[in-house]
C-alpha cells in the first residue's frame, strides 16, 4: 500500500516555508488581526505574519485551536508574537471588544479575514437560518471588523493600513448546492472593492481566491469521499480536488498566508481592491 498520508494530511508550520519581506511596517508595535486562527489558512496567516515581525492578534470562536496556534508559534522562535484573543463572530459587542483587545497590543495596522464556514444542500432545502449564519461570519463580520479597524488605520503614524479578505474560486464561479458559501464569497469581493474605494489609496483592500487547499476542511473528507464514491484517496485528490486545476498538490495553508504577507507589504502598493487568483488554473483554462 502506497505512502499517501502527506497527501491527506496538513502538513505542521515549518518557518522555511514562510515568504520573508524586508518591510520596515513589519514591526512588533504594529498588529495584524487574523480571524479563523486556530486552524487551516487563518493559523498559517497568523504564522507567516508573526514569523515577518509583527504582532498577531489571532481570534476564532475555537479556544482549543488557538492555544494550539500559540503554541506552535511559541516553538518556532519567530520574531512576531501570537496574541489571542477568543470572539464570536456572529457577536457585533465580542467584534468591538476584539478590535479593542488589539488595539491594547499596539497600533492596528493590518486586518485578514479568514474565518469561514460550509452548508452544502440545494436551495430548496437550504435552511435560512444557515444561509444567515454563513453571511454573517463570512460578510457582516468582515464588515464589521473594517468599520471598527480603519479608524485605527487612518489614526496611525502614517496613515495606512491593509485589509486582506479570504474568498475563494467560488468568489468567481459556483458550485451546486453551496448557495451561502457562493453568496458570501461574491459578497466578500464586493466589501473589498469597497474598502478600496474609501481608503483612498492609504487604506488598501484586496482578496485571495484558491482552490482546495489542505487544511483540516477539507482534508478530513477526504477519506469519507473515497470510501463513499469506491475510489483511492489519490484519485480523490487528483480528480475531484484538483480535477478542474492544472495542479498535482493541493496548495498548503502556508502558502496562502504566504499570499497576505505579499498583499499587506510595501510591495503590493498597486494591489487595491483586486483579487489574487492563485487557483492553480483552476478558473482560468478549461481541460
Ligand atoms: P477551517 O475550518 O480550518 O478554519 C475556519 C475557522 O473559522 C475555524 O477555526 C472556525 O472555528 C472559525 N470560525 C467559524 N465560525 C466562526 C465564528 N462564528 N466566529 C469565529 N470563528 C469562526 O477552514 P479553512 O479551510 O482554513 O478556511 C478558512 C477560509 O478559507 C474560509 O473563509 C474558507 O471559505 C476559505 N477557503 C478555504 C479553502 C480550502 O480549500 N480549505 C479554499 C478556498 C477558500
Amino acid at each position: 500500500m502506497p505512502d499517501d498520508s502527506d497527501r491527506v494530511e496538513p502538513p505542521e508550520l515549518d518557518p522555511n516555508e514562510v515568504l520573508y519581506v524586508d518591510d520596515d511596517r513589519f514591526a512588533a508595535d504594529n498588529v495584524a488581526i487574523v480571524t479563523g486562527a486556530a486552524s487551516g489558512i487563518g493559523r498559517a496567516t497568523a504564522f507567516a505574519l508573526a514569523a515577518n515581525g509583527l504582532t498577531v492578534v489571532g481570534t476564532d470562536v475555537d479556544e482549543a485551536g488557538l492555544d494550539g496556534t500559540a503554541e506552535r508559534v511559541a516553538d518556532c522562535d519567530l520574531d512576531g508574537r501570537v496574541a489571542t484573543v477568543a470572539a464570536d463572530l456572529t457577536d457585533a459587542d465580542e467584534i468591538a471588544a476584539l478590535v479593542d483587545a488589539a488595539a491594547d497590543e499596539g497600533t492596528v495596522k493590518y486586518l485578514a479575514n479568514v474565518a469561514g464556514l460550509q452548508h452544502v444542500d440545494p436551495i430548496e432545502a437550504f435552511p435560512a437560518e444557515r444561509f444567515d449564519r454563513l453571511q454573517d461570519v463570512m460578510v457582516r463580520a468582515p464588515f464589521l471588523l473594517a468599520k471598527e479597524c480603519l479608524p485605527h488605520m487612518r489614526a496611525s503614524e502614517d496613515g495606512t493600513g491593509c485589509v486582506g479578505n479570504m474568498a475563494s474560486v467560488h468568489g468567481h464561479y459556483v458550485t451546486s448546492d453551496k448557495v451561502a458559501y457562493n453568496v458570501a464569497k461574491f459578497g466578500i469581493r464586493g466589501l473589498t472593492q469597497s474598502i478600496a474605494a474609501e481608503g483612498d489609496g492609504s487604506v488598501r483592500s484586496f482578496s485571495v481566491s484558491t482552490g482546495y487547499v489542505k487544511t483540516p476542511l477539507v482534508t478530513d473528507q477526504i477519506p469519507d469521499t473515497a470510501e463513499q464514491r469506491g475510489i483511492s484517496v489519490d484519485e480523490v485528490v487528483e480528480d475531484v480536488m484538483l480535477g478542474q486545476s492544472r495542479a498535482s498538490e493541493m496548495m498548503t495553508p502556508l502558502e496562502v498566508g504566504n499570499l497576505f504577507v505579499f498583499g499587506f507589504s510595501k510591495h503590493a502598493g498597486h494591489l487595491n481592491g483586486g483579487d489574487l487568483t492563485v487557483d492553480g488554473g483552476m478558473t482560468l483554462t478549461y481541460e
